[in-house]
């Protein structure tokens, strides 16, 4: 038989997979993978169920309903101010996972360059090489992870088409500063180059911090394609809606791109994201009230258990340094030992690198009701005391 696609051969499966299914296996608390212990807003969950039975389940519209566009339009406006056309400038896609892809397919040729900055959410690598297109890795060092402002500039050159950004990032929970964000808008001007911002994590933002997206800065908006995911902004991971805003010049071809994906995305959800967009300030702020909540709790007993611990001023997760632990596994053995012997899954932060990875950190979500994280740490304690010594 001739050989498969190369590139896919060579992929494994997700960490994300790979991680849920040994905690399923071992009855482990899943501090792994990324989602909420609980549902949704209840009226947001109630109008979906609601607009199953109104008979509008046929396609909706290719680039998404109007209600929906509107809406994101709109929530770009009031929260930051942007001018984004609700016709021609948003694209609804079945996920953010699918908007990165269509927006990459959107810009790239093959042999384009792009900049990724490392540690990276695991769809961008495998999906601009299967583009073709090439990837200059900059890497963000802990336990800062500030800007290398002059690796980044020096990832740019003549053939740089685009940056890809995420922030609040994952897994760090980096919040990029407004000094970080005009250091990069000064790189995308001298270089023409665009930027696909993935903001999945948005609306999870600590207080103190406030997220900035790039497409506000000066000259910007004409270069950046902004990305947001519903599972994110409403708790309800696997609705798998996701929006891309940005020029109409540049949205118009996410949408072809689309057209070759998924064509379109399931219309009673994005009915009801609709109307979770226009949910009143309270909602987004308690949103990430109580997710700060959750991560206080979790790094104050991570700390207490002996680990280190990496400041998370936005998303869903915790970065533990296991090196004060004083034992000789490194992350990724770690992670399956307390995953198998503690009973409680975290993902190693090796995973987000291309190649020659740090090996002493652990990513825990704490996006998790609090007498669940407190098990955990339970669980975790019980486990530490019993181990041998180093
Ligand atoms: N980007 C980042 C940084 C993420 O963490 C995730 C995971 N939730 C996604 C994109 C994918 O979002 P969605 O579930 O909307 O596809
Ligand atoms: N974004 C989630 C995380 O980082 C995982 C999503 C997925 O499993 N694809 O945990």
């Amino acid at each position: 038989m001739k050989p498969v696609n190369t590139l896919l051969g060579q992929t494994g499966t997700t960490i994300f997979t790979v991680m849920s299914a040994l905690a399923t296996r071992h009855g482990a608390i899943n501090l792994g993978q990324g989602f909420p212990d609980t549902e949704g807003p209840a009226d947001i969950v109630q109008a979906a169920a609601a607009a199953l039975l109104d008979q509008r389940n046929q396609y909706p519209p290719l680039t998404g309903l109007p209600e929906l566009k509107a809406a994101v339009a709109a929530a770009n406006a009031r929260f930051y101010g942007l001018d984004i056309d609700p016709v021609s400038g948003v694209c609804v896609t079945s996920g953010a996972t699918e908007a990165i892809t269509a927006c990459l397919m959107a810009l790239l040729n093959p042999g384009d360059e792009v900049v990724l900055i490392e540690p990276l959410y695991d769809t961008y690598l495998p999906v601009v090489r299967m583009l073709g297109a090439v990837a200059r890795l900059v890497r963000l060092e802990p336990p800062g992870w500030a800007l290398p402002r002059a690796a980044l500039a020096a990832a740019f050159g003549p053939r740089t088409k685009l940056l890809l950004l995420n922030t609040p990032m994952n897994p760090t929970g980096k919040v990029f500063t407004r000094e970080e964000l005009a250091f990069i808008a000064g790189l995308l001007a001298a270089h023409d180059a665009y930027a696909v911002c993935d903001e999945v994590y948005e609306h999870l933002v600590f207080r103190s911090t406030r997220h900035i997206p790039l497409m506000t800065l000066p000259g910007m908006a004409a270069r950046c394609l902004r990305i947001g995911s519903a599972g994110k902004t409403f708790s309800l991971t696997g609705w798998k809606v996701g929006y891309v805003s940005g020029p109409p010049a540049l949205v118009e071809l996410v949408g072809r791109a689309h057209q070759n994906l998924t064509f379109t995305t399931a219309p009673n959800l994005q009915r009801a994201v609709a109307l979770g967009l226009a949910k009143p300030d309270a909602y987004f702020t308690t949103l990430a009230d109580t997710l700060q909540a959750r991560r206080d709790l979790l790094e104050a007993g991570l700390q207490r258990l002996g680990f280190g611990t990496l400041q998370a001023a936005g998303g869903y997760f915790i970065t533990a340094d296991i090196t004060p632990l004083g034992m000789a596994a490194d992350d990724a053995a770690f992670a399956r030992m307390i995953t198998e012997q503690a009973g409680v899954a975290a993902i190693p932060v090796s995973a987000f690198y291309a190649a020659n990875p740090p090996s002493h950190y652990l990513r825990f979500a704490f996006c998790k009701q609090p007498a669940v994280l407190e098990e955990a740490l339970q669980r975790l304690g019980t486990w530490l005391a019993a181990r041998p010594a180093a």
